[in-house]
């Protein structure tokens, strides 16, 4: 890793800010950038030039590979404020590490760790403004790599943009969704690309996820792809289900994206002493438990919601209703403890918080 400052990164100050133009209380998700993005060019062999500009739309040949071959990755993160106005990331470390490895399985050179952070933190103490207090309340983050080389060869590029735009986030009650579970469509296969925040892997989902929504299911939890009997993630979220007071999630694999949040979840369980299992889900057990009243909850687990709650689903024309668990539900208890944790107002044991300077 080679070390660099701060300095390093030019930065070209916005004019103007956009700030006073936001409607912060009505905050649609992933629409409002801030007044400042972080870029960064691979060519000639090396990520070089990292700067701060303005926030702005981005010029390429319409032969850039990105457009072609779908080469390309990205991440999403948080940041949070305090009551003291300090900024703070949520565990930034697993956020760099899985691009790298997203990148790699895409054969995109890998980013430096010390741009990735010192990118981060410049651009938020720039556009800290834009974060504002209180729980729920975020800055999302969302880093991401394109193929930009002018040129439709099937090959990996030999040049590249890494960029980090944000979107002010606000803190939301996210209705309960109603899934399907997937007998049909597959999301991922053995030796495939499930692992890799990869931006072709969205893409797939979106058709089996508006046939879904034509019958009345917001989102699909994805199954194996070889037999349909396993259930493996929801495709934005990695998924929990409780049967009587024992959590299960499925073990990540190639198939399957190693979610932070999903992790945080599975540490914060053991810290509260509540039994989780990391085992193979099938179908047919959790069928079982909801037609014989164990099973309590379902929820899927990602940055974006912290934690949502499903409260149906349906597989081979069987639906099942759960009911919403009042008091003590183990989704609202791991989306407090993380909330505030993020926020800076709980106990930090693992040393998730990264504080910006
Ligand atoms: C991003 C993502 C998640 C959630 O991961 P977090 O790190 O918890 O945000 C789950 N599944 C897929 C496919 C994802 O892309």
């Amino acid at each position: 890793m080679s070390l660099i400052h701060a300095s390093t990164i030019q930065i070209t100050k916005a004019s103007t800010s956009k700030i006073h133009s936001v409607d912060f209380d009505n905050l649609e998700f992933g629409k409002v950038f801030t007044d400042h993005m972080f870029v960064c060019d691979y060519e000639d062999g090396e990520w070089q030039n990292p700067q701060i500009i303005p926030y702005q739309a981005l010029s390429m040949e319409p032969s850039a590979r990105v457009f072609h071959y779908g080469q390309a990755v990205f991440e999403g993160m948080k940041a949070y404020k305090d009551e003291k106005d300090q900024i703070w990331l949520f565990r930034p470390d697993q956020n760099f590490e899985r691009i790298n490895k997203s990148s790699k399985r895409l054969a995109i050179p890998e980013f430096p760790e010390a741009y990735f952070f010192n990118g981060l933190n410049e651009l938020l103490k720039l556009d800290s403004e834009w974060i504002k207090p209180g729980v729920g309340n975020s800055l999302y983050l969302r880093p991401f790599v394109i193929a930009t080389e002018p040129a439709i060869s099937a090959s990996p590029a030999r040049s590249y943009k890494f960029l980090i735009i944000c979107s002010p986030a606000k803190a939301y009650y996210n209705e309960p969704v109603r899934v399907l579970f997937a007998e049909k469509f597959s999301r991922s296969a053995n030796g495939g690309v499930g692992f890799a925040k990869a931006a072709g892997n969205y893409a797939a989902q979106f058709y089996p996820t508006s046939l879904a929504q034509q019958k009345g299911f917001q989102q699909i939890i994805w199954t194996d792809a070889n037999t349909h009997d396993y259930l493996e993630e929801a495709g934005t979220m990695n998924i929990f289900f409780r049967i009587g007071d024992k959590l299960l999630t499925a073990p990540t694999n190639d198939r399957i994206l190693d979610g932070v949040t999903r992790k945080s979840v599975i540490q914060l369980a053991e810290d509260l002493g509540i039994e989780c299992e990391v085992r193979a889900v099938k179908v047919s057990e959790i069928k079982e438990a909801a037609g014989n009243g164990t099973l309590k909850e379902i929820f899927g687990a990602g940055t974006a919601a912290v934690i949502s709650e499903i409260s149906a689903f349906e597989h081979a024309d069987d639906v099942f209703e759960l009911a919403h668990v009042e008091e003590g539900s183990y989704g609202s208890l791991f989306k407090s403890h993380l909330l505030d944790i993020q926020h800076n107002k709980a106990e930090d044991a693992h040393d998730w918080r990264y504080l910006v300077k």
